[in-house]
């Protein structure tokens, strides 16, 4: 398996590119900021939280061990571009299977949707089951508009036991 836009169980330096676990840097921050403790003032939908001012100011970052550079989710972010790498893996992955199947997308980012593309490219059938349209429609030979939940569990009752 291949975490096409990186994990949130790791951080990764953005000097030194050293990537630790986001346990380790959780400990980190509990002994950086003992007694340390806030409540939000609001939750937002993307998930940050707004935290009083004066516990913002108190809180402690703590840097890379190694490098003392900026820490951040070992994780693309909107903007960012998936490591070259990464996605040559991906190409070859999608290369080498004997289907593709797509689970809950639209595909409307291009860093999904290119392996579908590619795959249709080179006769690998692909499949997709999301609730909607999904950009990679006309390249699918099978498309079930269907919650992914539901449709997930059918699947898995019907497998022979
Ligand atoms: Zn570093």
């Amino acid at each position: 398996m291949i975490e096409l836009h990186g994990a949130l169980d790791r951080v990764v330096c953005l000097s030194c590119g050293e990537r630790s676990a986001r346990e380790r840097l959780d400990e980190r921050l509990r002994e950086a900021n003992p007694g340390w403790s806030a409540r939000a003032e609001a939750v937002n939908p993307d998930g940050d939280a707004v935290l009083p001012d004066v516990a913002v100011e108190a809180f402690r970052v703590v840097d890379c061990e190694r490098c003392g550079g900026v820490l951040k989710p070992d994780v693309v972010f909107f903007g960012e571009n998936v490591p070259p790498a990464r996605v040559r893996d991906c190409y070859a992955l999608t290369e080498a299977a004997g289907a593709l199947l797509v689970l809950g997308s639209s595909l409307t980012v291009v860093s999904g949707y290119r392996f579908v593309r590619h795959a249709a490219r080179h006769g690998i059938p692909v499949a997709i089951v999301n609730r909607g349209e999904t950009r990679g429609d006309p390249h699918a030979l099978v498309v079930l508009d269907s919650p992914l939940g539901a449709t997930l569990d059918a699947l898995v009752d019907g497998l022979p036991a």
